[in-house]
């Protein structure tokens, strides 16, 4: 298939061109049409480098409202790096949306810095735990109408011990919000995670 079957927007199509890409991966066309026709909660298992990335992050901006400034697509992730790669990668993606707004969140960087980028208005953020949770705590951001969380790397983040933090900052988003999970492998600890925070996931694995 090509991205446009998928039923991408000419926005996006036309980023997709400038990137390069021919047709979509397997993670993507198994994932888009899934989360372009409904509102559900997804699991996928899928390793880094499969394309997962554009596979929630194509998704994620076809459905927010991008007229509006309010915060409505949640991405974690477990390190720095990965965190700023999804945040360029979604901007790449989103470079034709007009008036999108992709803001990081990560420990190590001025805190002060970052909440003045999500002031101005972000759609969409994407954050490490531990930051994410602080600055929540300190009302330096408002998750209370994300309409979209992605767990990117679940598997990663439980490893690294942000089971609790994951839960704070779930327990301020909205109960009726899509969760999309994205794991490398499903040990008892995600597939708990999912149990807790998704309602009947679709799942695939690639
Ligand atoms: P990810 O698994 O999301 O980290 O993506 C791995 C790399 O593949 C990134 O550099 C993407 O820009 C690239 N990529 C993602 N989707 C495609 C595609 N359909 N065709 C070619 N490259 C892609």
């Amino acid at each position: 298939s090509t991205f446009q079957d998928l039923g991408l927007n000419d926005d996006l199509l036309q980023a997709i061109t400038d990137l390069g890409f021919t047709k979509p991966s397997e993670v993507q066309e198994k994932a888009i049409p899934i989360l372009l026709e409904s509102e559900t909660d997804l699991v996928a298992l899928a390793q880094t480098g499969t394309g997962k990335t554009a596979a929630f992050g194509f998704p994620m901006l076809e459905k927010i409202d991008i007229d509006s400034r309010t915060t409505q697509g949640l991405i974690l992730s477990p390190t720095r790096e990965l965190c700023l790669q999804i945040t360029n990668e979604m901007k790449q993606y989103g470079k034709y949306c007009k008036g999108l707004n992709v803001v990081a969140i990560y420990g190590g960087s001025s805190i002060t810095d970052q909440a003045r980028e999500v002031k101005r208005g972000a759609q969409i953020i994407v954050a490490t735990p531990g930051r994410m949770k602080d600055m929540i705590k300190r009302r330096l951001v408002d998750i209370s109408k994300i309409q979209y969380a992605v767990l990117d790397e679940a598997d990663e983040m439980l490893n690294m011990g942000f089971y609790e933090d994951i839960t704070d900052i779930l327990s301020h988003t909205p109960v009726d919000k899509s969760t999309w999970l994205f794991s490398a492998t499903m040990p008892k600890e995600v597939a708990t995670i999912a149990k807790k925070f998704m309602d009947s996931p679709q799942e695939i694995t690639v």
